[in-house]
């Protein structure tokens, strides 16, 4: 079963950065609590706040923080459900921010009231200069905590933007792990998944160009079993080397499983990605392997390629994959070694 990328925190991730974008254009304030409307809004999964906002849009100054906040209390007060780990960690940061913004406003409010009454108190014609000295202190330590109040304020608000991003960062960093092989350190298997998903949406309008080979490295076991496990991995590190080092920037290249390999090709034709598997095949084979301690020379080592093209007409990843996989399984039944890609299955 494929995973859904509409799911997953790379979109969250993807829909943050246009924010950073936004927010600069527009000079809106970076707070978080800004980020989590806008956030929610362009992911679109309230109706009634992605229309409010729209309107609120219309006017180039429409958006500022009281409108972020009235947001925020009116659509965005109840966590939703089905949310995603950078959501949830977004509105854990949001929480506490919203708390410490209302206990400084209940703060506010008490010295505002304080200032109130001294204020009353000094309109009093018939104060004597104790009196006066005593109201003008309580005004100066009003005024002077509510200044302090909001510098804390400020600092925590510029705290919290950062800790977004911070936040942001740590799930990028934790995404390229899930996503990478760790003997290979090329995309694993899940990667492949998301790559190929979002490919296929792509491609929609010109299916042509998206080709997938499928490489899976022959009697690999036999290979494993005369030199053990640890040569065997070496040989999987030094494939995948091969496969990146003519890479193309259009290329996603990934470790499908044991010693299977794909390389997604975005923008090339069925021609195109024949030839590329062909280049990989002779550079495999032609390659002289060694053992790293004793430069014995290791048995020289082949693979067999599938190769196939994006039909369009929202063919589904997996019949897609299965064509390619069709096409490598018939060229282990060809001998190994070799290249077939879809047409030739036509033909059987
Ligand atoms: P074929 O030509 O038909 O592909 O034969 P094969 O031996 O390559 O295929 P088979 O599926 O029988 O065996 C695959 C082997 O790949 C078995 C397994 O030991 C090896 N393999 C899978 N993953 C790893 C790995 O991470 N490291 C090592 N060293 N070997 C692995
Ligand atoms: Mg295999
Ligand atoms: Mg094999």
């Amino acid at each position: 079963m494929l995973i859904n990328v509409q799911d997953t925190p790379q979109k969250a991730i993807r829909i943050f950065d246009r924010l950073v974008e936004t927010f600069k254009e527009q000079d809106i304030n970076p707070s978080p609590l800004n980020y989590y409307v806008w956030y929610q809004y362009v992911k679109g999964n309230i109706p009634a706040l992605r229309q409010e906002m729209d309107s609120i849009l219309h006017d180039p100054f429409g958006y500022n923080d009281r409108v972020g906040k009235r947001l925020y209390d009116t659509y965005l007060l109840e966590p939703e459900e089905n949310t995603n780990e950078f959501d949830r960690a977004f509105r854990r940061l949001i929480d506490a921010m919203v708390k410490k913004m209302d206990a400084w406003s209940d703060k506010l409010e008490s010295h505002t009231q304080q200032l109130d009454e001294c204020s009353t108190q000094l309109s009093n014609p018939n104060l004597n200069s104790e009196e006066i000295q005593r109201i003008t202190n309580t005004v100066i330590t009003a005024a002077s905590s509510i200044k302090e109040g909001s510098l804390n304020i400020q600092n925590e608000m510029i705290r919290n933007a950062e800790a977004v991003k911070d936040l942001r960062k740590q799930l990028q960093e934790a995404q390229t792990e899930a996503l990478t092989d760790e003997l290979t350190q090329i995309g694993n298997r899940k990667s492949f998944n998301h790559a190929i998903e979002e490919l296929i949406q792509e491609a929609q309008d010109t299916p042509e160009n998206l080709c997938l080979i499928l490489c899976d490295i022959d009697h690999f076991k036999q290979f494993n079993d005369t030199y053990g496990h640890l040569v065997g991995d070496s040989v999987l590190r030094y494939f995948a080397k091969i496969l990146q080092k003519e890479a193309q920037k259009f290329e996603t290249i990934c470790r499908y499983g044991g010693e299977e390999f794909v390389i997604l090709l975005a923008n090339s034709s069925l021609e195109e990605a024949i030839e590329r598997a062909n280049n990989v095949r002779e550079a495999i084979q032609s390659a002289q392997l060694k053992r790293k301690n004793s430069s014995e020379p290791l048995k020289t080592i082949t693979a067999s390629f599938g190769v196939a093209s994006y039909h369009g007409n929202d063919e589904t990843a997996q019949s897609f994959i299965d064509r390619a996989d069709k096409a490598l399984y018939m060229a282990k039944e060809s001998g190994r070694n070799c290249v077939i890609d879809e047409r030739q299955l036509q033909l059987e």
